[in-house]
């Protein structure tokens, strides 16, 4: 596989190579070098140039060594390395697959993915006619709202979804679970993220029962009595100051309204008439916990805390300061 790359700044970026030296009180002198945090360059693919055009023109494909039958996704070589290097073919692989194991879901991603998170990546089993096959590593995506647990679940039945924009790389595709495809959409080949709706997902339905009536009622009083504390603690204060935010919380003890502005935070019963987003939640002790020593973000990675999308996830870090604000600057 070769990796050929070269230099994109030129040479005269290059800082000088030396060192030198920097008088100091102590120890004395300290030598000094330059360096720099990062290189850029260009690479390319090599051998998988071939699988990312073909991903590039909407086709997933594999390489398959015609001696020992093996069937490789990514086609990272087309030559099998246990077959003293026998050419590969290619073969053209479904847009369906399965789970080859539960997906882990991340929330708290590298510098490469930050404000991506929470995002689900899985191995999907794409050439499951092979004896022998790698699993493809995949971004996996729900058209429910966010990834939570349950979902992305070993053996789960999958689609593969084209970005409409492709450029050939390995985000140019993703999966959504079969069952969230439309019927009419199952056999469209290519199937493209456009064709699928992800910016209106359905809520999930809540179980009403008298003991999330109470667990709501215990809420309720809960964070009203963090409001009121809130306006005695300056961090908290400083935890919603410029922020502005109506959320709409249904629940399976009644609806409620939780409302941040000029730096205060307010509860109320019932739906407000437009709201930044719906959020659901069957069990309202979630926020009783939340005042105590929880966390919302938590409740929305464990799944007990139903949010639409990644935008309402981030408000979340905002509200989970709020308690811990008010125990440092007004105490229990
Ligand atoms: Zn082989």
């Amino acid at each position: 596989m070769s990796h050929d790359h070269k230099t994109v700044l030129a040479t005269e970026f290059n800082l000088p190579k030396g060192v030198s030296e920097v008088a100091a009180k102590d120890p004395g002198t300290y030598l000094q070098f330059n360096t720099q945090m990062t290189t850029f360059y260009q690479q390319t693919y090599g051998e998988l140039s071939r699988f990312f055009l073909a991903l590039r023109d909407c086709r997933l494909i594999g390489s398959r060594c015609p001696e020992c039958a093996q069937v490789m996704v990514p086609a990272a070589t087309w030559h099998c390395p246990m077959c003293n290097f026998a050419e590969m073919e290619e073969v053209e692989l479904p847009h369906r697959g399965v789970l080859a194991a539960t997906a882990p879901i991340t929330i708290f991603p590298s510098a490469a993915f930050i404000g991506e998170a929470p995002f689900a990546r899985g191995y999907v089993d794409v050439a499951r006619d092979a004896e022998v096959a790698s699993f493809l590593p995949s971004r996996l995506t729900t058209t429910t709202g966010l990834p939570r647990p349950g979902i992305f679940v070993k053996g789960i039945e999958l689609a593969l979804v084209f970005r409409d924009e492709r450029q050939g790389t390995i985000r140019d595709i993703f999966w959504v679970p079969l069952a969230e495809v439309p019927e009419a959409l199952r056999r469209k080949r290519p199937l493209f993220e456009s064709d699928l709706d992800f910016e209106s997902p359905v809520a999930p339905a809540v179980e009403h029962d008298s003991a999330h009536e109470v667990a709501l009622e215990t809420a309720l009083a809960a964070m009203s009595a963090m409001a009121g504390k809130i306006e005695r603690s300056p961090r908290a204060k400083k935890d919603l100051a410029n922020r502005r935010h109506t959320i709409a919380f249904r629940t399976g003890g009644g609806d409620f309204t939780m409302e941040i502005a000029d730096g205060a935070l307010r509860v109320s019963r019932g739906l407000p008439p437009t709201s930044d987003f719906v959020a659901v939640v069957s069990d309202p002790s979630v926020f009783s916990k939340w005042v105590t020593n929880g966390s919302l973000t938590d409740a929305a990675v464990e799944g007990s805390l139903w949010l639409p999308d990644r935008k309402a996830f981030g408000v979340l870090p905002i509200l989970d300061r709020l308690p811990r604000s008010v125990r440092r600057d007004v105490g229990e």
